[in-house]
């Protein structure tokens, strides 16, 4: 992957981790914001969920992708973003492009998928 666009990963992973934290904070505050185009992958079905539960979920959802956009900038660093978890051909930069902390092509996501994992 090219450093210019390495330098555009970084920025958008670094973009979705500060509203992810946004907007955290503001569901502990009570003022629950979420964006489903942030992450559409994620979350999917949590507009249609209300209450403590849902609260408590976006919450685990959000620390899991924080957790997933910090693996992909540690990933930047050491040179191996972009290539499959998996396989080790490179995901794509259309799909990374979709999902920026994607660490599987998408061939093996949907092996994955179908194999219920
Ligand atoms: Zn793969």
């Amino acid at each position: 992957m090219k450093k210019s666009e390495q330098k555009k990963f970084i920025k958008v992973l670094n973009e979705n981790r500060r509203k992810l934290i946004d907007n955290a904070r503001r569901a502990l505050t009570g003022d629950v914001h979420l964006d489903p185009n942030d992450f559409p992958d994620e979350i999917d079905t949590a507009s249609s969920e209300a209450g403590l539960a849902f609260i408590g979920r976006l919450r685990e959802r959000e620390r899991a992708l924080i957790q997933k956009i910090d693996m992909a900038l540690r990933k930047i660093d050491d040179g191996s973003y972009g290539i499959c978890a998996s396989c080790e051909e490179d995901i794509g930069l259309e799909r990374l492009t979709a999902r920026p902390v994607a660490d599987l092509c998408i061939d093996c996501k949907s092996q994955q998928e179908r194999l219920g994992h």
